[in-house]
């Protein structure tokens, strides 16, 4: 078992751009009536505090969610995250974050569902003590599965509403976790091709990422958006992430615009140096760029 805790890096500069987008694609499924259904196949605890000893260890939240709070005015698709910090902070003051159950949970309506996978059992029992302490929603709607996300994900597509989101959001502290990240999707899309993925991916000084990212694009999915923000140069001692990347397949479609808009300002607002920067790419590009060139 690894030792990964999210408590050391809640709200830091890749949780912005991972909740952004998530709480993006799930205000997009807000929009219509029919029911669906989110799976977390790699949950966390649900929600952080901010002043805990292993939160504050680290710090992260100060270079990241920190800098977005100084009353200056925000692009829409960070004002909807903010929104939710906020929400999940009733005093107005931001000492606790919410993760992605805790997003999850809080877009349901009543014939929603919410499928959580956490196989830490530590930090399953934190997040099921986090859930029960939400109330009444969380019991009826929500499943939390002690078990292994990439494994178990099959089993729940697809979703009987046939419609959602799966959000696949693992610590890669385990390099296959890379490997098994393309697989899952892959399987995923076999069952549920209709079906919204969010995965989330490090930047670090390492092969893995990059060809992920590069398998990712070429997986043949259709619909599908990539971004990555970058705050630094990668470290030296290749220890600690310098960026992060989300892709989405079957993104809404307003995500694109939102991310053009929000991901220069982002790079302002999170640089640690002057290698910090952005991309947006997209499968409408890809298919230009093939089209440009004859393929
Ligand atoms: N999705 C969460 C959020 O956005 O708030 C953060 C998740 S954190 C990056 C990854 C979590 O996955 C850790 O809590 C870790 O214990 C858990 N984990 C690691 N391997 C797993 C696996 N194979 N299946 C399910 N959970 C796993």
């Amino acid at each position: 078992m690894f030792s990964y805790r999210h408590a050391f890096h809640a709200g830091n500069h890749a949780d912005v751009l991972k909740h952004a987008v998530f709480v993006h694609i799930l205000r997009h499924l807000n929009l219509k009536p029919a029911p669906y259904w989110v799976v977390d196949t790699h949950a966390g605890a649900g929600v952080y505090d901010l002043a805990s000893d292993w939160a504050v260890k680290n710090g992260e939240f100060a270079d990241g969610l920190d800098r977005l709070l100084d009353g200056e005015p925000v692009p829409p698709l960070i004002e909807d995250y903010l929104d939710e910090v906020q929400r999940c902070n009733a005093d107005g003051i931001a000492n606790f974050y919410p993760g992605s159950p805790w997003l999850a949970l809080h877009s349901l309506r009543e014939r929603d569902r919410l499928r959580l996978f956490e196989q830490h059992p530590s930090e399953a029992d934190v997040l099921r003590r986090n859930l029960r302490s939400q109330g009444r929603p969380a019991q009826r709607q929500v499943t939390v599965y002690e078990a292994d996300g990439f494994e178990g994900l099959k089993a729940l597509l697809p979703p009987p509403t046939r419609r959602g989101v799966v959000l696949i959001d693992p610590s890669y502290e385990d390099k296959t976790d890379y490997r098994r990240t393309l697989n899952a999707l892959r399987e995923g899309l076999k069952r549920f091709a209709t079906g919204c993925y969010a995965v989330w991916y490090p930047l670090v000084p390492r092969r893995e990422p990059q060809e992920l990212a590069r398998s990712l694009e070429h997986l043949g999915c259709g619909d599908w958006l990539h971004a990555t923000l970058t705050v630094r140069k990668p470290a030296a001692d290749g220890h600690g992430l310098h960026g992060s990347g989300m892709f989405v397949v079957n993104p809404p479609w307003t995500l694109h615009a939102q991310l053009q808009q929000a991901l220069p300002w982002l790079r302002d607002k999170l640089a640690l140096d002057e290698r910090a920067a952005w991309t947006l790419t997209g499968s409408q590009d890809a298919a230009a760029q093939a089209g440009m060139t004859g393929r």
